[in-house]
């Protein structure tokens, strides 16, 4: 899907969103929900999602979704660091597939970095275990402030 198109309700993470899919959840507030990634590129690997919005990426998004957005990944973001002690977190954010996105709704990528530790591929990863990412979520969790 190029950056025209239109929102997918049955895409993944709407139906993480709506319960209909499991995720190893780490936090949840009015704005957004952070779950670890399945395809992991690097240990921690979480992904932040506005819960109320229906964009496929950030261009498409409602200006007023973005600032409570940013604010989660930035919470989240600490929690990952003070949780696992990375030497360098990548964020970032893909928008149309020509640019490597591959599910089409707005989500940010907080992805923990380690000296000597090379960066998986995106989008050509392994499916992690869901009872290590479920352990890597609840630490995470526990570091939220
Ligand atoms: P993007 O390619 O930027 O659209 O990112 C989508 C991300 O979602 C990729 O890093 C995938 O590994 C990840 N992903 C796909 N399906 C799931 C799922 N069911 N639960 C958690 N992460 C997922």
């Amino acid at each position: 899907m190029s950056l025209d198109g239109t929102y997918d309700p049955d895409n993944i993470f709407a139906k993480i969103l709506r319960g209909e899919m499991p995720a190893a959840r780490v936090f949840e507030d009015d704005h957004v929900l952070a779950f670890m990634d399945v395809f992991p590129q690097a240990r921690g690997h979480t992904l932040v999602i506005p819960k109320r919005s229906t964009a496929r990426n950030l261009l498409d998004e409602a200006p007023e979704v973005v600032g409570p957005l940013m604010l989660g990944v930035q919470r989240v973001a600490r929690a990952v660091r003070a949780a696992l002690n990375p030497d360098g977190l990548v964020i970032t954010q893909f928008n149309g597939a020509p640019a490597g996105q591959t599910v089409f709704h707005l989500h940010i990528h907080i992805i923990p970095r380690w000296d000597g530790l090379a960066l998986g591929r995106h989008g050509a990863g392994g499916m992690a275990d869901i009872d290590e990412l479920k352990a890597l979520a609840a630490q995470i969790a526990a570091k939220i402030a």
